[in-house]
């Protein structure tokens, strides 16, 4: 007998999309071999939790009969690609939507093993060593991390990724993609050589260089980073070690040709947009908020009900993941029928502050192994509670970021929130202000080690300075900024703990 070991196990999605009957096929395998809840990541993938030891080949087998799979969700390798999360917004979307497609499959791991371990298609070992083309014998030092992003809209946190691609609109066509490298979020407590980081943006080239870019960035990464030392193992630490210039002329000397500078480009914000959408086809689509990505059912709230009769009676709804951990139910006729259900399970409409609105919390507590303090579990409760002090100044509609994690690995990108919790010990958070609300800058320590009573007792003067003395529609990030309760923060080495 051995103890009852239960797993995580996360499905890659490039793009977020789901067809219908992908969507019921998940939402079927988190009820028979899970904990009966859908998570929907940062990163736009889906994670089943609570899957039991025995159950890991059945479900996987049952994700593969989805034409879905886990491939590179995880592991030293390129992972999920994020992208905008309509391609039918435009024509533009499209392509954009084509390219993380395109990358994803590009940069994906050639093994078998996969299907051999899980899917019973071969022997497990073979004399035969097999060739990984890109990632050769030792694969990457540490995860990399792609996304593609469509100003205004940032919604990907383009800065935060390893490797962010910036699509340039150009007399309505698509003139290419600037390159924002280097991001990356992680760090560890009392490790002051880790920190977040945001990409730099090193140049502009064409749409049909895109995936060169991409493959030649990782082999330098690849060939450069750290594999002596985990921490430091990501591109941002092998850019910061040798510098911007050194890694330009390494990438331009790969390629063969030289990046043209960078064209310009403004982003927004850096949330989702609910609400319904028409896309160019006419069809429509509707932008859920889905608190911490849990899709479950609640008291009240039977949201993973409501989800499942659309997949079952709205066949041509795609179901998107975005990478603010909501959902599109995308691109389909029946607008209607979509709003019909949802409305009869009380989903949709539902009255949200913009702080809710704007909220991600990683899982945390009591699923993830490296959690200090709770998130997913608790975020919503204290979103409550500052509720009634943003209330209080007529502050309810205004849009403000807010993530909470129960770490500083950084999963639900809390370093780029105007208001940044992350967990220290249970019950207790650093707080982090200043973040932009369109994803282009860091936040920086404020307090740290609060526990509930103290985080409110710290925003309480802030949020009614705030509403005293912002100028118009200044967001809160730059607000706290200008009235120096925070240093803005420029380069990621100078973040501190
Ligand atoms: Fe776990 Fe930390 Fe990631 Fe949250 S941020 S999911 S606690 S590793």
């Amino acid at each position: 007998l051995e103890p009852a070991f239960s797993f995580l196990i996360r499905v890659r999605l490039p793009g977020g999309i789901a067809t219908a009957d992908q969507w019921l096929q998940m939402d079927q395998l988190s009820e028979t071999h899970a904990n009966k809840t859908l998570k929907l990541t940062t990163r736009q993938a889906f994670q089943l939790h609570g899957v039991i030891k025995k159950d890991l080949k059945t479900t996987i087998k049952g994700i593969n009969d989805a034409l879905l799979d886990t491939i590179a969700a995880c592991g030293d390798v390129n992972r999920n690609v994020m992208s905008h999360a309509n391609p039918a917004e435009s024509d533009l979307h499209a392509q954009v939507y084509q390219l993380a497609g395109d990358i994803s499959r590009h940069l994906i791991p050639q093994t078998s093993a996969y299907h051999e371990i899980w899917l019973d298609k071969k022997l497990v070992s073979s004399s035969k060593e097999e060739t990984e083309p890109l990632y050769g014998r030792q694969y990457l030092p540490r995860k990399f991390k792609i996304g593609v992003a469509i100003p205004p809209y940032n919604d990907v946190d383009v800065f935060s990724q390893d490797l962010g691609f910036i699509a340039i609109e150009e007399n309505g066509k698509l003139a290419g993609y600037n390159i924002a490298a280097g991001g990356g979020m992680g760090s560890t407590f009392g490790i002051p050589e880790t920190y977040p980081r945001l990409g730099d943006v090193i140049g502009f080239c064409k749409p049909d260089q895109a995936i060169d870019v991409a493959e030649k960035i990782v082999l330098i990464q690849k060939n450069n980073g750290d594999r002596q030392n985990r921490k430091q193992a990501r591109l941002k630490y092998t850019i910061d070690r040798n510098g911007l210039d050194w890694f330009k002329k390494e990438l331009f000397s790969a390629l063969g040709y030289e990046l043209q500078a960078p064209r310009p480009f403004k982003f927004t914000r850096n949330g989702d947009r609910y609400g319904w959408k028409q896309g160019t086809d006419g069809k429509w689509s509707l932008n859920l908020f889905v608190e911490g990505g849990r899709v479950k059912d609640l008291p009240g709230y039977p949201l993973k009900t409501a989800l499942r009769e659309v997949a079952k009676k709205v066949k041509d709804a795609q179901f998107i993941l975005t990478g603010n951990q909501n959902l599109v139910i995308a691109n389909t006729e029946k607008k209607q029928k979509v709003a019909e259900i949802l409305k009869e399970h009380g989903v949709w409409p539902a009255p949200l502050s913009g702080l809710r609105q704007n909220s991600i919390a990683c899982v945390a507590l009591n699923t993830c192994g490296l959690a200090f303090a709770e998130a997913e579990r608790y975020l919503p409760d204290l979103i409550s509670k500052i509720e009634k002090i943003l209330e209080k100044h007529d502050l309810l509609k205004n849009e403000i970021v807010i993530r909470m994690t129960g770490c500083p690995n950084g999963c639900g990108r809390p370093y780029l929130a105007e208001i940044g919790l992350i967990g220290k010990s249970p019950g207790n958070y650093n707080l982090y202000l200043g973040g932009s609300n369109n994803g282009t800058r860091l936040n920086a320590l404020y307090k740290e080690t609060l526990n509930e009573e103290q985080i409110l007792a710290e925003l309480k003067p802030i949020i009614a300075d705030y509403a005293s003395n912002k100028k118009s529609n200044e967001p809160f990030g730059d607000f706290v900024i200008r009235q120096n309760y925070v240093q803005e923060i420029t380069q990621g080495r100078d973040f501190k703990h």
